[in-house]
């Protein structure tokens, strides 16, 4: 976990500093929606602590990052979007557009998504 670094802005909308819609909340986790959507359903899913993304995530504490796929899967059906199909999307680090440092995936679904790219 990245302690020195400043409170992330996830960090804030975690303590209720910053108001959030939130869909689902857990011991470890917490998930709210996206503020600018990309597809009907966009859910935010983060742990509760804060690793700056996936991969240091998984090195350090698999347990948290199967709680965090455990809670994606609630938020699908939450939304009503298990069976329809979703995606799970974590953007690590630049070229991959990461604009907050506290990992999170991105839950999309509720209609035909496109596919990758730029
Ligand atoms: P990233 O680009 O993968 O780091 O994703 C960050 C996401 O946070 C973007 O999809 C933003 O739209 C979203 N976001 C930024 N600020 C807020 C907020 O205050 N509430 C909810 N989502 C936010």
């Amino acid at each position: 976990m990245d302690g020195a670094a400043a409170e992330t802005l996830f960090e804030r909308i975690i303590a209720g500093e910053i108001p959030a819609d939130v869909v689902h909340q857990d011991e470890a986790t917490f998930a709210f929606r996206d503020i600018n959507p990309q597809a009907r359903v966009h859910v935010l899913v983060v742990p509760r602590k804060r690793y700056r993304n996936v991969a240091e995530l998984a090195a350090a504490d698999p347990g948290l990052l199967a709680d965090l796929l455990r809670s994606c899967r609630t938020v699908a059906g939450l939304e009503g979007i298990e069976e329809t199909g979703y995606r799970v999307v974590f953007n690590t680090d630049a070229d991959a557009g990461q604009t907050v440092f506290h990992v999170h995936a991105h839950v999309l679904g509720g209609e035909q998504l496109g596919l990758f790219g730029s």
